[in-house]
């Protein structure tokens, strides 16, 4: 058997889901279509929409509108203010896909600030507030980390900028804590929301922006008038209905998701702490999500550590999945002050909310083991 504790973005396989999948697929009709067909996909997909836009606690009005994934739905909230002129603020902590096309606008000439994250890793509304100006046009700071795990104070943010730069729309990607922690378009007081369906177990090449009502962006994709004008594209009704269906699951099961997730999180941390000796929790002082631990582990080398871990069939990761395989350290932990020694050792476990309790021992036995084998092999050398 694999243990998968590389979670962040896993598609679960469950007979609910591939009930879903296999109805969807026994009559994919185009939704723009009038016929039966058609219309059966146009229903499959606002029941996704209403179930999205219940689990991320968005109002009536608040439009959600679906992309091909985070990466889209961040890209979308960025172009919204292309063409205005004040400046923006964001975190060098941001996922990729935040970072390049704030970078592209700095390119260009706009005045873009990338915040520094305290030692934890967390963006604090004092930090925010020292850059603030009131002609900043956009803040777009990510409500937790897929490194770290490390949450941000969305909602104190969100009051800052609200009071010092009122006219600044207010975006966060939210692809992370989805599922993970409770989400709420309303609480966090946000204009533009982030998320992604593959972050909650659903199939990926799908996510969603929410929109708050009044707000008005222009579309990123153009040539239809899919997505209420504001996505242009056949809509992947498949991956909707499953992002749906699996929203409609974890909201009525997110508490004691949490709650088994941060059970093995926190029996991991205990355990290595008393089996790893220097082993280090980055953001350990900072509100984390309930299943992430990003561990530095001095003497050893993550990729080394992943492929050994990979030999006893559990899978973990270094820094995050979607861009391991470069060879550059975390930008992530790089922005938290850390060297390069640690970012190199620091590997990210993350725990599935159907993953037994008993099976975390194992884990650990597995990578003190590990450990133990790589630090000799090093004193030796
Ligand atoms: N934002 C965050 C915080 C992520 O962890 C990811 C994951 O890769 C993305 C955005 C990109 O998501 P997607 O693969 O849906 O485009």
């Amino acid at each position: 058997m694999i243990i998968d504790c590389d979670a962040n973005a896993t598609y679960s396989p469950d007979e609910r889901i591939r009930g879903v999948i296999s109805s969807c697929l026994e009559d994919l009709g185009n939704p723009s279509s009038l016929h039966r067909s058609g219309q059966r996909a146009r229903a499959a997909i606002e029941e996704g929409r209403a179930s999205v836009k219940s689990l991320i606690g968005a109002g009536d009005k608040d439009t959600v509108v679906f992309t091909s994934g985070a990466t889209e739905a961040n890209n979308t909230a960025i172009a919204a203010v292309a063409d205005r002129t004040g400046p923006i603020l964001s975190a060098s902590t941001e996922h990729p896909c935040v970072l390049q096309p704030l970078k592209r606008l700095a390119a260009r000439g706009r005045a873009v600030t990338f915040l520094s994250p305290n030692s934890d890793g967390m963006i604090t509304p004092e930090a925010l507030s020292a850059a603030l100006t009131p002609d900043t046009s956009l803040v777009s700071i990510m409500a937790a980390n897929n490194e770290t795990g490390v949450i941000n104070p969305i909602a104190a943010i969100a009051e800052r900028v609200r009071e010092f730069a009122p006219q600044s729309l207010i975006h966060t990607d939210a692809a992370q804590l989805l599922g993970k922690g409770h989400v709420s378009m309303k609480a966090l007081g946000v204009d533009l929301l982030t998320v992604s369906a593959h972050k909650i177990g659903a199939l990926s090449g799908t996510g969603a922006l929410c929109i708050r009502d009044g707000v008005e962006i222009d579309p990123l994709l153009l040539g239809g008038p899919q997505e209420s004008k504001l996505r242009g594209g056949t809509e992947n009704v498949l991956g909707i209905a499953v992002f749906g269906a699996v929203s409609a699951m974890i909201m009525a099961q997110l508490a004691e998701r949490c709650e088994i997730m941060k059970g093995a999180r926190d029996l991991f941390e205990e355990s290595i702490a008393r089996a790893i000796p220097g082993a280090v929790v980055n953001g350990a002082h900072a509100p984390r999500l309930p299943n992430t631990s990003s561990v530095y582990i001095p003497g050893v080398r993550a990729d080394d550590l992943i492929v050994a871990m990979d030999l006893e069939r559990i899978l973990i990761s270094s820094g995050a999945a979607c861009t391991s395989g470069k060879p550059e350290p975390s930008h992530v932990l790089k922005a938290m002050g850390q060297d390069e020694e640690r970012t190199r050792s620091t590997v990210r476990v993350s725990f599935r909310a159907d993953l037994p309790l008993d099976t975390v021992p194992g884990i650990v036995i597995a990578l003190t083991n590990a450990v133990e084998r790589m630090r000799q092999v090093v004193k030796k050398g």
